[in-house]
């Protein structure tokens, strides 16, 4: 059997200091358990961030006044280039080496880009490299890209079939309130379900050194839990966080328990990584035959449609009392839905697909 893999996710605000030069203690430390996470069977991916952070004070300028896209776009290549230097040191003095990866939002979405990446990271852990992937901030499209690491940690958790994501960040997990104005919060250590509650606890992003936030490393759980990974959010700094995060030692974080099932790659991104461009309602009837019975949308049950879409767009699908449950790759343009709302298959122009979004390009979203 093959070693399992865990991918371990730093943030900006674990790896480059508050006046903007690479943590070079954070990162040994980091490689050290690294290296100890090999020696005990396991296979490692890093995912980190910190090419923005990193890159920006050397070209004078700071993350709170900036704001164009294309300048943060350079500072990534500044940075990004600093940041591999540090890892290449700080893997060398464990006699280790490190592969760069950059991702974008579409090596996940179209299939022989996935195979591609996929391919790539297991031929460098095959090689005995540890990969070390970023997301290609440099040519990023701001309409689609993750906008934080932490999504595309989960997302590589997904494609190598990790059995654990470790999410670093600068707090011990996730609190019952903000413990920073909350003298009562304590440490969640086990989910075993994400819901609106505990989106709620999250709260939004914070900074742009600390994008993230906890809503978004919720939102990464989410993903990497529906992949079958379970996923722990643990303090960057805590002594051994990594070693005891693969051992499981209780009370270092919070563990998310992963699904017993794994969602197959295509649902996970239409789930997860498309972004919805529409939205369709439909009725009672059909709410129930696509959640417990597992069917494809069929127009018949459709009450509305919103905004502009093409075949092969996603789209968010909610009932009529407005709660989005579902979301889906559709076969229909959104026109072709208006013009056949509500009827049945056998009244439907000729030619077009019987289901609106098929049962294999749907997904039943956490509630
Ligand atoms: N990819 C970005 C960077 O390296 C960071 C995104 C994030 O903070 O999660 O600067």
């Amino acid at each position: 059997m093959n070693a399992p893999i865990v991918v371990v996710k730093i943030g900006s605000s674990s790896v480059v200091t508050v006046d903007g030069r690479i943590d070079t203690t954070a990162l040994s430390k980091l490689v050290t358990e690294v290296d100890v996470c090999r020696q005990s069977g396991w296979r490692v991916v890093v995912v980190t961030s910190g090419a923005i952070a990193a890159g920006l004070p050397q070209l004078g300028m700071s993350a709170d006044d900036v704001r164009a896209d294309d300048v943060l776009r350079a500072a990534s290549a500044v940075g990004q280039t600093s940041l591999m230097r540090a890892f290449e040191v700080a893997l060398a003095e464990r006699s280790l080496l490190g592969g760069q990866v950059l991702l974008a939002p579409t090596d996940f979405m179209l299939r022989r880009r996935y195979l591609k990446s996929r391919g790539t990271l297991q031929a460098l852990l095959e090689l005995g490299v540890v990969p070390i992937v970023n997301e290609n901030d440099a040519i990023a499209d701001d309409e689609i890209r993750f906008g934080d690491n932490d999504r595309l940690a989960a997302l590589v958790a997904h494609l190598v079939e990790a059995r654990l994501l470790v999410l670093l960040t600068d707090t011990a997990g996730l609190f019952t309130a903000d413990p920073r104005v909350d003298e009562s919060a304590s440490l969640i250590e086990e989910i075993l379900e994400i819901d609106q509650t505990l989106e709620n606890v999250a709260g939004g992003p914070r900074s742009l050194r600390s994008r993230g936030g906890m809503a978004s490393k919720l939102a990464a759980a989410k993903i990497a839990t529906w992949s079958g990974v379970e996923t722990v959010i643990a303090f960057a700094g805590r002594p051994s966080v990594l070693p005891d995060a693969v051992n499981g030692v209780a009370g270092m974080g919070t563990v998310f328990r992963a699904k017993a099932q794994r969602l197959p790659a295509r649902k996970l991104w239409i789930g997860f990584a498309l972004p919805a461009v529409g939205r369709i309602v439909v009725d009672e009837g059909a709410r129930r035959a696509l959640e417990e019975q597992q069917r494809s949308l069929l127009s018949a049950g459709i009450v509305s449609v919103s905004g502009e879409f093409d075949a092969d767009d996603a789209v968010e699908i909610e009932d009529t009392a407005g709660t989005v449950f579902a979301k889906g790759q559709v076969s229909w343009s959104s026109q072709m839905i208006r013009s056949n709302l509500g009827r049945r298959t056998a009244e439907l122009e000729a030619g077009l697909p019987h289901e609106v979004v098929h049962r294999d390009d749907l997904v039943i979203l956490p509630n």
